[in-house]
């Protein structure tokens, strides 16, 4: 049975790469049948933050990645959150410490600042390892009465992993292929803290195992661990999980990781959502403030790193699961694009109804004002969708249906604005006046008026569009016409003539 889990540890918002971490194992779990689980590492007290768990939650149920196992779900093997399953591993803490492959150790971080400072003096760098453990405090050196003796002094002491001496790995991944690591470039990795908790890499496996979990489906950077935990299976005598290592989310130049910075530059959130940092009340704007549709997102997210084999780009949530394969996870770390997320942003606009995009609409402050009618803002929806990216666009780019023009754009007044132009125009009013307002009607109308006054076209369309937008931009203005009404376009044109 596949079992994948996330397991974000709750230190601050979620970040793009941590989303798509989701999203793959989400997508890999459904795609053979299996469960999603999410499981909280919140073992470091010091690194914890108030909040991230509800909002790493949240997150997730905004793209639409609903875990089948949560600690907001519940589930056969929980509790899911790793402060909470201190009894399970002191049981391991136990079992490991009976094998070859673990030890106590009783320096204080004093002592080991101490000899790391000696190191650096000789221009070297200093490792717990299989060089040095041998001089250092712990149950290898010290006689069984003198641990004996520590410990009933209750001298704060560390459990190590005994990284075994000159074996070569043969390590599996399912992205990266088969690699191997010399265990004498390992060191010994403190596995549980003096505090009685475990670290990130004992409770990692031991939950791994605990849970079922068949797959590990996790990021680049904890590839560096997996010879660890490799061996941490081999010495609880476990049958490890089969891995998989994303590679990174890089800069759009394609050089470097993306990071949060990069986010600021852009003027472009990289967290998926909004997040408020409980201790600063900084908020950070996300994705779903800047306007996205959560299927338009994760159909982005998706794709930085995969593609499916015909190469098709809109996708559901279900048809990527249907699709999805680990093995076309690509190698390369992927580019972030923020033209590319918003194209996906507009071609989800674009599959919406114009009731839809009305119900969107609605919330927005802009409309609260208005009177505008249903019936006129489902016209308005359908002639400016298709230039819009966001629900908001529409307001940005069609503002001047909401409100008349107060200020008229200079450098177009001098364009469009010539001796002739308010003659033109209060004849054109006059015509206007009783002339029918559908769109077609209008733009012959105008074709014809132009045409008795052997007028160019742009000699009254300029004018036109400059009294009733305030500037030369926009639709087809016999669409404008229509929509604003013969009254409304009367006043504007009436409000540019002297
Ligand atoms: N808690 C780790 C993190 O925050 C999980 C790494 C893993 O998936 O093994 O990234």
């Amino acid at each position: 049975k596949v079992r994948v889990r996330f397991a974000p540890s709750p230190t601050g918002p979620l970040h793009l790469g941590g989303a798509r971490t989701a999203l793959y194992d989400y997508l890999f779990a459904k795609n053979k049948g299996g469960e999603f689980i999410l499981r909280i590492e919140d073992t470091d007290t010091a690194r914890y933050v108030e909040g991230a768990e509800d909002y790493i939650m949240e997150a997730l149920e905004w793209c639409g990645i609903i875990p089948d196992e949560s600690p907001k779900h519940g589930g056969n093997y929980g509790p899911y959150r790793q402060s909470e399953r201190r009894d399970i591993y002191e049981r391991y803490t136990e079992q490991i410490l009976k094998t070859d492959y673990a030890y106590i150790a009783f320096d204080t971080p004093e002592e080991l600042d101490e000899i790391r400072k000696e190191y650096e003096e000789k221009g070297e760098v200093f490792a717990y390892n299989n060089y040095t453990r041998n001089r250092l405090k712990n149950s290898l050196t010290l006689s069984e009465e003198e641990v004996g003796e520590l410990l009933q002094k209750k001298v704060p002491y560390v459990v190590r992993f005994k990284m075994p001496v000159d074996r070569i790995l043969q390590l599996e991944d399912i992205i990266r292929g088969n690699f191997s690591v010399n265990t004498n470039t390992l060191d010994d990795k403190v596995l549980v803290k003096n505090d009685g908790m475990p670290t990130y890499h004992f409770a990692n496996i031991i939950d791994d195992h605990e849970m079922k979990i068949s797959h590990v489906i996790r990021g680049e950077e904890w590839l560096p661990s997996l010879g660890l935990h490799t061996l941490l299976y081999e010495a609880m005598g476990w049958e490890a999980p089969q891995f998989a290592h994303l590679s990174l989310i890089l800069k759009p130049e394609g050089k470097g990781k993306l990071s949060k910075r990069d986010g600021d530059k852009f003027g472009f959130p990289v967290f998926p959502l909004n997040f408020t940092d409980s201790e600063t009340g900084a908020v950070s704007k996300g994705y779903r403030e800047e306007g996205y549709f959560p299927e338009a997102f994760i159909n982005f997210l998706a794709l930085l790193g995969w593609s499916p084999s015909d190469d098709k780009e809109i996708l559901t949530l279900d048809e990527m699961a249907k699709e999805f394969d680990l093995y076309k996870v690509h190698k390369a770390g992927a580019r972030f694009s923020k033209e590319k997320a918003e194209w996906f942003n507009h071609q989800y606009l674009q599959r919406k109804s114009d009731e839809e995009i009305l119900e969107l609409l609605k919330n927005f402050e802009e409309l609260e004002n208005t009177k505008i009618s249903d019936e006129k803002l489902l016209k308005i929806i359908s002639l400016m969708k298709e230039r819009a990216t966001f629900v908001k666009d529409i307001f940005e780019s069609g503002k001047f249906f909401f409100q008349r023009p107060v200020h008229y754009d200079e450098k177009a007044s001098k364009k469009a604005w010539g001796t002739e132009t308010s003659e033109t125009m209060t004849a054109l009013s006059a015509e206007l006046e009783k002339w029918d307002f559908e769109p077609e009607t209008l733009k012959q109308n105008i074709h014809d008026f132009a045409e008795s006054r052997s007028l160019g076209m742009g000699k009254v369309m300029m004018p036109l569009r400059l009294a009733l937008v305030g500037e030369l931009k926009g639709p087809d203005v016999p669409d404008i016409l229509h929509i604003l009404g013969k009254d409304e376009s009367l006043t504007r044109i009436k409000n540019t003539v002297n």
